[in-house]
């Protein structure tokens, strides 16, 4: 099937095969579907999820496979790979011999819509600063469509457009790097950078090859687009260098090109009006301050009032699972950061906090560097390891910190009880994965809340 010009595109009488069956591939699945496509869906996994999946996409009248893809996969004109399958798995390769161009999901969705388009990507920060930007959007000129690596599908967003059509529309993505994988046409009018750090290498041979996969959402943007960039990212700045974008940084130091700077007491804009007063400001560490700031710039150059954006900043207290505290009990704050599932947001967690902090860290190692937390820990009182990766982290660090291992988060929780004083933090930010011990992050957060609020009760 000819893709090279997205505009001419049409769907009707063709075979899309969809490759896994999780959220965005049954939202691709659906589109395809509605878009006159015949749908062909294959998943390796024979999870209930997946079982559950196809069963639903019967009323559809999609077909498919699960447990394992066929032949039938290559009887396809165009395959839609959703962002758990690696680029280089065999089966793409064979796709790509026979010639049927193989996209991403967030790729396919944006054929179907003209909306003007924000895709937000970094290593840490963009769910976070996605939601800060979609309170700051909302107002009677835009209308902000919040979907991607946030819950919502992108397929979904654009499906429900194309039959409820929405004048001003604006699509807010959040971005990973498994998404930017076999993009080609994909043109945000906006892209906003937050950072880079080594995430996901178990997936990516190296870094370079990770943030390759990050910088395919400028390759198309014009000198009609703006690329919005965190410039106190070195190895970023650097990479974003060649794009054809007009470039905005945003940046906790100075630079004469930010349209927002920042003082000891203040955020103020290039004409010197204040923005706000970082006393007013609701979430606490730099790394937000960093998140505000770039949200700040990307809705600016949508035209959002800077009365709006000075709003959102006072009164958006964040998304569950970062930095969320729980309870006060005795005098020890409960801090859930179960979405710090790398140590760079380990590091900014414990730069947060100016007390004593009891760490819970651990899970399943994603391959990060332990060791560099080290400079961050002189707040640290103890840190309790769970998990997988403790005989990792007692061997890079048992040294230089006080380490306990626990096994497991209820553990962790009745040690760290015992052990706080009053002033103190327990903070839940493990720097690992969490699918050793739970469904995922969300449900290893969830346990935390209900095994703290467990001790309120006990005391
Ligand atoms: P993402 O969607 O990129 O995973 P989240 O907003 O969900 O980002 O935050 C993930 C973790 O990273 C949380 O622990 C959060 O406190 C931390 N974090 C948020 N913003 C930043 C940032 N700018 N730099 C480093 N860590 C951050």
């Amino acid at each position: 099937m000819e893709i090279s010009n997205k505009n001419t595109i049409d769907l009707k009488g063709k075979r899309v095969a969809v490759i896994g069956l999780a959220r965005s591939g049954i939202a691709a699945a659906k589109l395809a579907n509605d878009l006159g496509a015949t749908v062909f869906v294959s998943d390796n996994s024979n999870s209930i999820d997946v079982k559950q999946a196809l069963h639903n996409l019967q009323d559809y009248k999609i077909e498919g496979e699960i447990n394992g893809h066929t032949k039938s996969i290559y009887n396809a004109d165009l395959w839609i790979i959703s962002p758990g399958v690696p680029k280089d798995a065999e089966i793409i390769q064979h796709a790509m011999i026979k010639d049927i161009p193989v996209v991403s999901e967030i790729e396919f969705a944006s054929w179907f819509t003209t909306a003007p388009i924000i895709a937000v990507t970094g290593s840490n920060g963009k769910t976070t600063t996605v939601h800060m930007l979609n309170e700051m959007c909302q107002s009677d000129e835009i209308e902000p469509k919040l979907s991607g690596n946030v819950g919502n599908p992108f397929s979904d967003s654009v499906r429900h457009d194309l039959s409820n059509p929405y004048p001003n529309r604006v699509h807010i993505l959040e971005i990973s790097s498994f998404q930017m994988e076999f993009i080609q046409h994909f043109k945000p009018y906006i892209s906003l950078y937050l950072n880079l750090s080594p995430d996901h290498l178990n997936r990516y041979e190296d870094m370079d090859d990770y943030i390759s996969a990050k910088m395919n959402m400028w390759s198309n943007q014009t000198q009609e687009d703006f690329l919005v960039f965190n410039a106190d990212d070195d190895v970023l700045a650097k990479r974003i260098s060649p794009a054809n974008a007009k470039k905005f940084p945003f940046t906790l130091q100075s630079d004469p090109k930010s349209i927002f700077k920042l003082n000891a007491t203040k955020i103020y804009d290039q004409k010197h009006a204040t923005l706000i007063n970082l006393d007013d400001i609701a979430l606490p560490g730099k790394h937000n301050l960093s998140n505000y700031l770039g949200a700040a710039t990307a809705a600016t150059l949508l035209g959002i009032a800077s009365s709006k954006i000075a709003d959102v900043m006072k009164s958006f207290c964040g998304v569950p699972h970062r930095l969320e505290h729980i309870e006060k009990i005795n005098g020890v704050t409960y801090i859930n950061d179960s979405k710090a599932t790398n140590v760079d947001a380990v590091k900014v967690a414990l730069d947060s906090f100016n007390t004593p902090i009891l760490l819970i860290l651990g899970g399943r190692d994603k391959g990060g560097d332990f060791l560099s937390l080290y400079p961050h820990t002189h707040n640290v009182k103890e840190v309790l390891t769970i998990g997988e990766s403790e005989e990792t982290i007692a061997t890079v660090l048992g040294d230089a910190v006080r380490l306990r291992s626990c096994g497991s988060l209820k553990s962790a929780v009745e040690i760290a009880h015992s052990h706080a004083q009053p002033g103190d933090v327990v903070l839940l930010s493990p720097g690992c994965a969490s699918f050793d011990q739970f469904d995922n992050f969300e449900h290893r957060g969830d346990i935390f809340r209900v095994l703290v609020q467990g001790l309120k009760e006990c005391v």
